[in-house]
């Protein structure tokens, strides 16, 4: 994996996206950098009864279109810089999709592996006691990302609602359905990339029904992309995790593959598969759609040149570097960006805080519908702004579109000093 900064990365993004702007340098530079960002030393309890020390970040990148949104990440490479470019990314996303929302994230530097049921739920408490003054349904709401999911949701609900003594379901989402999630949550990440890689094979005049499909990291996002593609008649043909990637040429059952994981913990060793392939190998495989569902910084400029996709869609947060996008450009690969291709996960975090002030819970049918509206809009606008501005690509687009937005609200508002 390449090794730029992600803050860095974000920060060009922007910059490239600005410059087909008017916008003024001072509120771009606004734009930049986050409001805030909480920084802990949490000491946890082992077990053992030793005390172990958790570096922790939660970072508020901008809350001019509503309040903080953003998930929490456990894994042992979460550092500032990184939390401080997904809240930014957050941002731009909710923009880009237009929910009434800003951007924040956060983690915690573990591997969640090292750790009994027991000493994470104590991580994850004290993390959530800490972040109290700054969480709430109105002011910051956190959500699921990587190796996070309901239970640690679940986990930092009540101790809100402990603390606070108020019941609050809206302050974190990706809960369990019985603790006021939505339905469809797990699957929007998933079901955002498949619409966004349907949408963009028909921008291409290309049939979905036989494509083929790799897809890096069968996680969350991952597998239930490459499920969903594959009701659409795509075939997987490779899929991998941070233990090695599969490969059949004729494709495999995307679904046998991730019981296969959840078996296993790898999608190594499935049957179906009829070999193994270095990340490489995957990456660059001539497939029509790859999906990057991994980390970030997954391609840089020097594999993008041997990237043979047609068709990229990023599940990942910032899987590709600012140099691998000027080259798959450059090369003509059509890449449908983070922030409109995971924005799903977001989407349906929003229709649940809505569920979750409304009292009221929405049908799977209604949710998985009002994805699809807001999803494909939100294509639609994209593809509007790159032919009208004549912008060099899908990315640039999403950030015109949604740094205007909060551009706009920022200037609507005033600076109140
Ligand atoms: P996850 O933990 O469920 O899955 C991540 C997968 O990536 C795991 O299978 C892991 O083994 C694999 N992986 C890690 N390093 C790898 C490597 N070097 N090569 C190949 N595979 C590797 O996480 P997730 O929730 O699916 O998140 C994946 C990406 O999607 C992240 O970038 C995350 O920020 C983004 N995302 C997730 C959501 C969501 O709702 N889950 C929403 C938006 C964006």
């Amino acid at each position: 994996m390449a090794d730029a900064n992600p803050f860095e990365n974000l920060q060009e993004q922007i910059d490239d996206a600005a410059a087909h702007l008017d916008v003024s340098e001072d509120v771009v530079e606004r734009l930049k950098h986050p409001e805030r960002v909480l920084e802990l030393n949490l000491s946890v309890e082992m077990d053992d009864g030793t005390l172990e020390r958790f570096e922790a970040f939660r970072s508020q990148f901008n809350g001019d279109r509503g309040p903080y949104k953003g998930g929490i990440r456990y894994h042992p490479a979460v550092d500032r810089d990184e939390v401080m470019a997904l809240s930014g990314w957050m941002v731009y996303k909710c923009a880009t999709v237009d929910i009434p929302y800003g951007g924040g994230k956060g983690g915690i530097a573990l591997d969640p592996t090292e750790y009994s049921e027991r000493e994470l739920e104590r991580v994850t408490r004290s993390f959530a006691e800490e972040l109290r003054p700054l969480i709430g349904e109105d002011r910051d709401i956190p959500a699921p990302d990587v190796n996070t999911g309901q239970r640690e949701m679940n986990w930092i609900k009540d101790t809100y609602e402990t603390l606070e003594n108020t019941t609050a379901p809206g302050v974190v989402t990706g809960k369990a359905l019985s603790s006021g999630g939505s339905e469809g949550r797990v699957e929007a990440t998933g079901r955002s990339t498949m619409l966004t890689a349907r949408e963009a094979f028909d921008y291409l005049g290309k049939d979905m029904e036989g494509a083929t499909v790799a897809v890096q990291g069968y996680g969350n996002a991952g597998s239930i992309a490459a499920e969903l593609v594959e009701d659409l008649g795509a075939t997987v043909v490779a899929a991998s995790d941070s233990q090695g990637a599969i490969y059949a040429e004729d494709g495999f059952d995307a679904v046998a593959a991730k019981d296969h994981k959840r078996e296993t913990g790898t999608v190594v060793g499935f049957e179906g598969a009829e070999r193994t392939l270095t990340n490489e190998e995957l990456l660059t495989l001539d497939v029509d759609l790859l999906i990057p569902a991994a980390l970030e910084n997954a391609i840089d400029g020097d594999l993008a040149r041997d990237v043979s996709a047609d068709v990229v869609v990023e599940a990942a947060n910032g899987p590709l570097t600012p140099d691998a996008d000027d080259v798959l450009t450059d090369r003509d690969v059509l890449v449908v960006p983070d922030i409109l291709a995971n924005s799903g996960g977001v989407t349906v975090s929003y229709f649940e805080w809505v569920q979750n002030r409304q009292r009221f819970a929405w049908t799977e049918e209604r949710v998985n519908d009002e994805l699809e509206g807001v999803v494909v809009d939100a294509f639609e606008t994209l593809v509007d702004a790159f032919e009208t501005h004549d912008l060099p690509n899908f990315r640039t687009a999403a950030y015109v579109v949604a740094i205007q937005r909060v551009a706009n609200a920022f200037e609507e508002a005033g600076n109140w000093p």
